[in-house]
């Protein structure tokens, strides 16, 4: 199949059955750039909420460079991988400062923003500016793999490289944007990781993997480490009304998302027994424990967590937190204004019930 042929029927095909998406309507350099930031990692049905949500409470680049850090992950929570949100901001700081205020449309340029790799860099260039520039994300990666038998996957640099170039060799002069965004939207309604629809695909007379039945075999798998279990405790403490969170260290996994305090099971603890350590050791007071809230199973890409959550108040002691960046007592119905991790936000949700 000659690149212009596949160009022409995946073109074809993505005019007609493309998926209505927000920033597809107007894709202005911030709207892809937003958009591409809250699709790493994340699929374009639960982006897409939070995209009509965020473009309302930052219209404009220059919104997002003033807004303080907290009510940008508020906006944030919940899709989690919060560097993201931390690094859009600071990209639109950049942009401000830096830029005059416009997205840089090179490719030396855009790639000096914080959070932006070569992926979100030829995303914007393509759509947001038309320029031929190729995307390599895990749905191009799979149906490159699949239309010409590659045994690449991506694992490793050199063979990352190797689908890179063969995506640039199949660009088009014009409309690179589109035919990004078609073979991506290939590889997420039609060309699926497992069972994939061949029978729709409009590239299925020129797939090799179709002809020899391979499709379930390619690409080839990368070794994956398994993902580890962690128990957690952590305490709903009520003192006059009010429940005590904490602000994370800003460097660190989740940081400068509020928490309740709590922590790891050291060997042989017994949830209760955690708790009492873990309180001890944070806020310096002992805790009484009234009862067990719930358990909140939680998956994170590499590890899953059960958090064990106990209504407590204090026993004895002065609160004196020494792991945290802010402390605070708060009200049950105020707790919706502060950003919180994924399995944080279940324990609000159960408090606000
Ligand atoms: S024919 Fe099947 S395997 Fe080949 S690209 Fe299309 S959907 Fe993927």
């Amino acid at each position: 199949m000659t690149p212009s042929t596949l160009q022409k029927k995946l073109l074809h095909w993505y005019g007609n059955e493309k998926r209505e998406m927000p920033w597809r309507n107007n894709p202005n350099p911030y709207r892809i750039l937003v958009s591409e930031f809250m699709l790493q990692q994340t699929q374009v049905k639960t982006v897409i909420p939070y995209f009509e949500r965020w473009m309302k409470a930052f219209p404009t680049l220059k919104k997002l460079a003033v807004a303080k850090e907290s009510t940008v992950l508020k906006h944030w929570e919940g899709l989690g991988y919060y560097s993201r949100a931390r690094n859009l901001r600071k990209a639109a700081q950049k942009i401000q400062q830096d830029y005059s205020g416009k997205v840089p449309d090179c490719m030396n340029e855009i790639m000096k923003l914080p959070g932006v790799g070569r992926y979100t860099a030829g995303a914007v260039l393509s759509i947001a500016f038309g320029q031929k520039v190729p995307v390599l994300d895990g749905n191009v990666k799979r149906v490159l793999s699949r239309l010409f038998l590659l045994k690449e996957n991506g694992a490793t640099r050199k063979s990352e490289n190797i689908l890179w170039e063969t995506m640039q060799q199949l660009l088009p002069e014009t409309e690179a944007g589109n035919f990004n965004q078609a073979f991506m939207e290939l590889g997420a309604t039609v060309c699926l990781p497992k069972n994939p629809l061949c029978l729709l695909c409009p590239l299925k007379r020129n797939c090799q993997a179709q002809k020899s039945g391979k499709q379930n075999l390619y690409p080839p798998r990368k070794q994956t480490a398994p993902s580890t279990k962690i128990e957690v405790s952590a305490g709903v403490i009520f003192q006059k009304n009010k429940i005590y969170i904490q602000k994370r260290k800003a460097k660190g996994l989740m940081g400068g998302l509020w928490e309740f305090p709590g922590g790891k099971f050291e060997s042989g603890e017994s949830p209760e027994q955690c708790l009492h350590r873990e309180i001890k050791e944070e806020l310096g007071v002992t805790i009484h424990i009234d009862e067990k809230l719930m358990t909140v199973k939680h998956s994170y890409t590499r590890f899953r967590v059960t958090l064990h959550v106990f209504l407590c108040r204090i026993r004895s002691g002065r609160v004196s937190p020494n792991q945290c960046d802010e402390w605070n007592w708060v009200k049950t119905e105020e707790l919706d204004e502060y950003p919180f991790p994924a399995a944080n936000v279940k324990i609000i949700k159960h408090l606000n019930h």
